[in-house]
């Protein structure tokens, strides 16, 4: 079997096939590092996020308590004009001092109510800014990372093309129907359409083969014999 044969050709598609799928598969092989920072970058989103919404709904409850308490002391201190206005009725001068009285237990009320509520926010503010921190932090080693794994991706991609080419070259001098027939069977085979003989058995599926089938392997003819178990092309290298 001469090693510019035919069949030596398509043994060579079949290689370059497995380093492409090779390739494929080691473009998705993230790093662990890059990995760990895109998932650490992803966890301190949302904790940031979880923080904001709280903060805002604590936000929101101390601005409309702070409002309540304005109109509250607004209307005390109203009350007491009042009162001052009508210094000479006891009787007058008595309700507006229980409205006053009410309306001042309301006001202490509503403050005791608002200091729980400015702790949690101090509290959250803390946090959320320690989380920006941390995501600062981590941002020159993102993107370094990043560029790093573009770069990687960029390279199994250039390495790609160049066998892409030879491929392209190589089936371009075989006869297009056993090429297609390859195709199939590597498509239905696990990428595997040629399996190499190795001590009577085929490779693909470790079945014993008849003497005749191996005898054929060895002319390496096209088309090429299938082993008659598995359908894969057979070749015999030595
Ligand atoms: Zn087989």
């Amino acid at each position: 079997m001469s090693d510019t044969g035919p069949f030596q050709r398509l043994y060579r598609v079949q290689q370059l096939d497995l380093d492409l799928d090779r390739l494929r598969a080691e473009e998705g092989n993230v790093p662990d590092a890059l990995r760990d920072a895109r998932a650490g970058q992803e966890r301190l989103n949302n904790e940031l996020e979880d923080i904001e919404i709280a903060l805002e709904g604590v936000e929101k409850s101390i601005r409309q308590l702070e409002q309540d308490l304005a109109g509250t002391r607004d209307q005390a201190q109203r009350a007491r004009e009042e009162q001052d206005k009508n210094a000479f009725d006891a009787r007058t001068q008595s309700q507006y001092g229980s409205r006053i009285q009410m309306l001042g237990e309301r006001a202490e009320e509503m403050e005791e109510d608002l200091s729980p509520l400015r702790e949690r926010q101090r509290d959250l503010s803390a946090k959320a800014a320690d989380l920006r921190a941390e995501h600062r932090a981590l941002r020159p080693t993102l993107t370094d990372l990043e560029a790093q794994d573009e770069a990687r991706v960029q390279a199994l991609r250039d390495q790609g093309a160049g066998m892409r080419d030879e491929r392209a070259a190589l089936v371009a001098n075989l006869d297009s129907r056993t090429v297609k027939e390859y195709d199939l069977i590597r498509r239905a085979k696990k990428g595997v359409g040629i399996a190499e003989i190795q001590g009577g058995r085929c490779t693909g599926c470790n079945v014993n083969l008849p003497v005749n089938v191996q005898q054929r392997a060895v002319q390496g003819k096209m088309p090429p014999v299938k082993c008659p178990s598995c359908g894969r092309f057979l070749i015999r290298l030595n």
